[in-house]
């Protein structure tokens, strides 16, 4: 279990990013972090992730405080993974050693055999040997999640993880990862400006506006019930 305990955050004093957010992403849930752009979605994902710091509240894992007024984990000790708009994965490396790079922690033979453990819950397996180019958008998505759950991280983040998809891959990736999250069991934040995307994924969204926390729930708690004039326009293009 993910949790933001009254996260406030700025990047100076003009610029309020988050005013007072709790939530939390129970375990095995997805959660959604929706809101449109500049609402604050990607830095609570740095916070939690440690590469961004609150200036006041804190952020728990599993009930233990990972950040808060006298605590900061590393992000290395945090375990959490992370999954970012574009992939990044490394051209030069193998897709095995792309999904060996977080298992640094083990040796080299256990390594290898949790790169292709991760590798096979993704379906390609048989790519190990093959450098990122060869691979589609939606195949190398699928190595940078392999790459985020090889270490089983007790939380994976993704942000935006499918806004660089070509529209037509889009909803296939989208249900694929899905189904690994749940195969996994993982406990994940995703964070997404498109309520549609948002409501084929949750199992519960937090709507965000201007670093606040509009509304959380259930998705169709949120479409059926929105909890004001923001949360009815952001879903009222859907049906
Ligand atoms: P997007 O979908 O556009 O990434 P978001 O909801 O994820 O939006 P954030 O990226 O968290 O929002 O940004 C929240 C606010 O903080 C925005 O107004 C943004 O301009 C501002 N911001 C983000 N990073 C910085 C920075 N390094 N320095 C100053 N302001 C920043």
């Amino acid at each position: 279990r993910l949790a933001f305990e009254n996260i406030c955050h700025s990047f100076g004093p003009e610029a309020e990013t988050l005013r007072d957010v709790s939530l939390a992403a129970e375990p095995g849930e997805v959660l959604c972090l929706l809101g449109p752009s500049g609402s604050g979605k990607t830095t609570l994902l740095r916070i939690a992730a440690g590469i961004e710091s609150q200036s006041t509240g804190r952020v728990l894992l599993n009930d233990r405080e990972i950040a808060g007024p006298s605590v900061f984990l590393p992000p290395e000790k945090r375990s959490i993974g992370l999954v970012f708009q574009d992939f990044a994965l490394f051209p030069h490396l193998t897709i095995l050693d792309n999904v060996r790079f977080g298992l640094t922690a083990l040796s080299g033979e256990e390594a290898r055999r949790e790169a292709l453990i991760a590798l096979s819950r993704v379906g390609l397996e048989h790519y190990a040997g093959s450098y990122p180019h060869v691979l589609s958008g939606g195949e190398q998505q699928r190595v940078a999640l392999a790459r985020a759950l090889a270490p089983r991280p007790a939380v994976l983040l993704m942000d935006e993880p499918f806004s660089g998809l070509d529209s037509r891959l889009k909803d296939n990736v989208r249900a694929e990862t899905l189904a690994i999250l749940r195969e996994s069991r993982a406990t994940a934040i995703v964070v997404t400006h498109d309520a549609e995307e948002a409501m084929r994924m949750a199992d519960r969204i937090a709507l965000l506006r201007d670093g606040r926390l509009v509304q959380s729930g259930r998705a169709e708690e949120l479409y059926l019930s929105p909890a004001n004039l923001f949360a009815a326009g952001f879903f009222s293009e859907l049906n």
